[in-house]
């Protein structure tokens, strides 16, 4: 049985031939998959999955990704089942350059329209990889949202790719089908607002799976850290927080990318890609930068003409921004948040806001300042007053007030006391009563 859409962005997922495979030889998935297991143990030994059930729910998707499941069960395949190459409907031959980490989601991710359009042209049934994909939340053929669940009320449950008797394009525990005509589509306005960056991403995974039956060996693992430093020489200035602010990562992430310490999950380089309208296939396969060319999925009257500089003025919209921050600032928030905080809530880099609006960064900084300091002059009354009482009581019970002595009065540690201001308080208090300060042995 032959593997459908092998070298193009519609390649089917690993799983998804598991299921058809099931179907063709008219046996369940978990029947397949307890030959499958039976056979391969006297290869393997290792190869065990004693509770399918489970299986199902954590890693069933899995297989679809780069994790070591995935590499068992294609040796398993290939070993019992046929001779064909399924690595191709998986990620494993990326693995060097796509880390296991948020790449593939654990329940089906498929899409109903896709469903009924197989359906009504006589194609047979399947799942796409690129639905297995956590990055992508729509189908870039119909944009709309990709679906997780039974879409029967009754039924409602998570769909996994595999499952006791499970069937691409139907539910699999009340087994009715999936698919939905166009036609009967509402728009949801949410799907609206990160539709450019869906589709950007659906066709840059799309152009990616599509050479996965091309490549000959696995891509340079530095490729990324080769590429990263490229663009940091020639757009950022060889400068890292230059390229943290205008992407909103995290400094360190970004210097060990560039050092090559760790690469990029795929939700980052293709937030990175996006931005600068480069070809996330080409940085991962060669480690080089080149403008993004054509869309496989042909994005309609959207406007995808993103200049880097005119991005960045439409991200940060300044009128809210400031009206965020007078909000932060009139409010009785107690403690005032410091601007890392007020920065942090915004989703917004501290230097960029304080660049943006340096009045309003440097009002929210004072007011925290002058909290602060007002907090501090009432500990240091308390304090005071604490120390005193413990002079006068020690003295009262005819002893010496030396510090050791005060520390078991006072609320504070006895460690307080060797800071300078403590010292100092101590002194007064003792002028205050006309003790003389000496030092016991
Ligand atoms: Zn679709
Ligand atoms: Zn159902």
């Amino acid at each position: 049985m032959d593997p459908i859409g092998v070298g193009t962005p519609n390649v089917e997922n690993f799983t998804s031939y598991i299921n058809r495979l099931a179907i063709t030889h008219k046996i369940t998935v978990s029947s397949l998959l307890q030959c499958l297991i039976k056979e391969e143990r006297g290869n393997n030994s290792s190869f065990n999955i004693p509770h399918l059930n489970s299986f199902y729910r954590n890693n069933s998707t899995a297989l679809n990704g780069v994790s070591s499941k995935s590499n068992i069960f294609l040796t398993a395949f290939s070993n019992q089942v046929c001779k064909n190459n399924l690595s191709s409907l998986t990620l494993v031959p990326w693995s060097s350059v796509l880390p296991q980490h948020n790449l593939i989601r654990r329940m089906k991710g498929y899409c109903p329209f896709c469903y009924e359009y197989l359906k009504k042209n006589n194609i047979e049934i399947y799942d796409l990889l690129l639905w297995s994909f956590s990055s992508l939340t729509i189908c870039p053929v119909h944009k709309t949202k990709l679906q997780f669940n039974c879409t029967y009320h009754d039924c409602g449950k998570v769909q996994y790719n595999l499952d006791t008797c499970s069937r691409p394009g139907y539910c699999n525990k009340c087994h009715r089908w999936l698919g939905n005509d166009f036609a009967d589509l509402k728009r949801d306005e949410e799907v609206m607002i990160n539709l450019d960056f869906q589709v950007w991403a659906a066709d840059q995974i799309g152009k990616i799976i599509s050479e996965t039956n091309k490549l000959k060996s696995l891509p340079r693992r530095e490729n990324i850290m080769i590429a990263l430093n490229i663009l940091k020489n020639k757009y950022f200035n060889d400068s890292i927080p230059n390229i943290s602010e205008f992407f909103n990562i995290p400094i360190a992430s970004i210097r060990f990318w560039c050092e090559g310490r760790w690469i990029p999950n795929i939700e980052a380089l293709l937030i990175i890609c996006y931005r600068m309208q480069i070809s996330l296939l080409d940085l991962l396969k060669y480690g080089i930068l080149t403008k993004e060319s054509e869309c496989v999925f042909h994005i309609e009257n959207q406007n995808v003409d993103y200049k880097r500089r005119d991005f960045k003025k439409a991200i940060i919209d300044e009128n809210k921004l400031r009206t965020d921050l007078q909000n932060i600032l009139d409010s009785n928030e107690i403690p005032p948040p410091p601007l890392t905080a007020v920065a942090k809530r915004l989703g917004i880099s501290v230097r960029t806001i304080q660049k943006r609006l340096p009045d309003l960064s440097r009002q929210i900084s004072k007011k925290r300042f002058e909290y602060r300091k007002l907090e501090k002059t009432k500990r240091q009354e308390q304090f005071y007053k604490e120390i005193k009482a413990a002079v006068i009581q020690i003295t009262n019970d005819g002893l010496y007030p030396n510090i050791l002595r005060i520390s078991d009065y006072i609320s504070k540690s006895p460690l307080v006391f060797y800071e300078f201001e403590s010292l100092k308080v101590w002194r007064e208090i003792m002028a205050e009563l006309s003790l003389e300060p000496k030092i016991e042995k």
